[in-house]
């Protein structure tokens, strides 16, 4: 690779960066200087990793998506309808009428309905998990709990798979979307909604939806959009938003400001076709007033809800599933099971602070090694102190012993001087005792 950027540094590259577009191939120039170490390559043609997207798109097309979404509200909303309105599929069955409520059962249940669908040769199996019973008792204080439990299971055996030796075939039936159907009541959020939005927002992408709208008038519902997103601002609720990316063009920025527009959808279900008054056919409701269209913009929010939902955003709701809202309660399961982590190991460095920490720890070095040097300086002078005063007192001793020679030798030469002064014998002491021995002799 360092070869062809220095051969695109030194303009060897052809015009269009490209060559003739054909086989990939990286020819080595007719070197000028046979001698050079470089070795200077230039990039003829088409390498091919612009096709990286085409692959990733084969090999998805080839194993299918998985998808599963959930619909959560009362009874009557709309829910079935809209699932099989959204992909164009029976995939529920007609209902039948809820029994009365004494009859029903007392708890949410919990069912999933899963369908293989196919557009376009692209194959997606689809799950939509129903809640039904939620918010149908007379009371619903509870009502969130098995759906946060049925959510909190899946990403349980998401980790358990995930813990496997064998990680080949990891089934993913973590919910990817939740659709919360609001009843169009016109009022604002009612203490139902708020709490199970409060519960599960950080588990699940939350959609909410005004259901039905076709009930209502158009300001009716702009007014009541108002006072639902300020319940959920109100609430510090996280609703699912599109993403948008700095290097995105204009067009998909518009498209994804459009859909953020329009949360909450307002929206309209309708899996039969019905005839407009000027001749078509369309999915929709017909009223004796008009036809309202499922799939006219200026009749509801459904076009902008498919887009975000299966569209454009299906990829982006499956990608925030798995690596914040998985990730987000696997680290909270983990650390509540005692399985810590170091997170010194992935503590950010600050430079500034780490400069500061190696300053001061070169300034305790140098500080360290000046104490030992001055010891051993103190040391050293001691030692040449104690030797200065040794020869001293050895030089004092030397000069006094000399000095006492000096001076019995000076006390000799005045005897000496003496004696001959006074006329006396340099030797007496020989003379007498010659003198005495000749004495003695005599
Ligand atoms: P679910 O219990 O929430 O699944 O509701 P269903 O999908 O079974 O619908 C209940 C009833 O509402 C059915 O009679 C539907 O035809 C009707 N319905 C569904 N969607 C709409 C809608 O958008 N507007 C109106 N006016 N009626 C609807």
């Amino acid at each position: 690779m360092a070869d062809s950027y220095s051969s695109s540094r030194n303009g060897d590259i052809s015009p269009n960066g490209l060559g003739n577009g054909s086989s990939p191939s990286l020819v080595p120039t007719q070197s000028t200087a046979p001698l050079s170490s470089v070795i200077r390559k230039k990039l003829m043609g088409y390498v091919g990793f612009a096709n990286l997207p085409n692959q990733v798109h084969r090999k998805s097309v080839r194993k299918g998506f998985q998808f599963t979404a959930m619909v959560v509200g009362e009874s009557g909303l709309g829910k079935s309808t809209l699932i099989n309105t959204l992909f164009n599929t029976p995939l529920y069955p007609p209902k039948e009428p809820l029994p009365p409520s004494a009859e029903r059962p007392k708890t949410v249940a919990i069912e999933s309905i899963g369908a293989d669908i196919e557009e376009n040769g692209v194959r997606l199996h689809l799950t939509v998990v129903d809640t039904p019973g939620f918010g149908d008792f007379v009371n619903n204080d509870e009502s969130w709990k098995p759906i946060v439990e049925n959510i909190e299971s899946r990403f349980d055996s998401y980790l358990e798979q995930e813990n496997r030796v064998n990680r080949m075939k990891i089934v993913d039936n973590r919910v990817h979307a939740c659709l919360y159907f609001i009843q169009p009541t016109g009022h604002s959020l009612k203490q139902i909604d708020v709490e199970f939005m409060r519960r599960l927002h950080t588990k699940v992408n939350l959609i909410p939806v005004i259901a039905k709208a076709d009930t209502m008038t158009d300001e009716e519902i702009a007014e009541f959009k108002e006072r639902i997103l300020a319940d959920i601002a109100h609430n510090n609720i996280h609703i699912f938003q599109a993403p948008t990316y700095d290097n995105e063009d204009e067009e998909t920025i518009a498209e994804a400001e459009e859909i953020a527009g329009k949360i909450p959808f307002a929206v309209v279900g309708s899996d039969r076709t019905v005839n407009t008054p000027d001749g078509r056919k369309v999915r929709g409701r017909a009223y004796p007033w008009g036809v309202v269209e499922v799939d006219n913009e200026d009749h509801c929010d459904f076009v902008k809800l498919r887009q975000m939902l299966v569209r454009t955003y299906m990829e982006e709701l499956r990608e925030y599933t798995n690596d914040v809202l998985y990730e987000n309660w696997r680290t909270e399961k983990l650390l509540s099971m005692g399985v810590a982590q170091d997170s010194t190991v992935f503590k950010e460095i600050n430079p500034a602070a780490r400069l500061q920490e190696e300053r001061v720890m070169h300034e305790a070095k140098l500080a360290k090694m000046e104490a030992e040097m001055k010891m051993v300086f103190q040391q050293k002078v001691q030692e040449k102190e104690s030797k200065l005063k040794q020869s001293e007192e050895e030089l004092y001793a030397r000069h006094k012993e000399m000095k006492d020679a000096l001076e019995k030798q000076r006390a000799d030469l005045e005897e000496k001087k003496k004696r001959i002064e006074t006329g006396r014998p340099l030797t007496p002491e020989k003379n007498a005792t010659g003198r005495r021995k000749g004495f003695l002799r005599t």
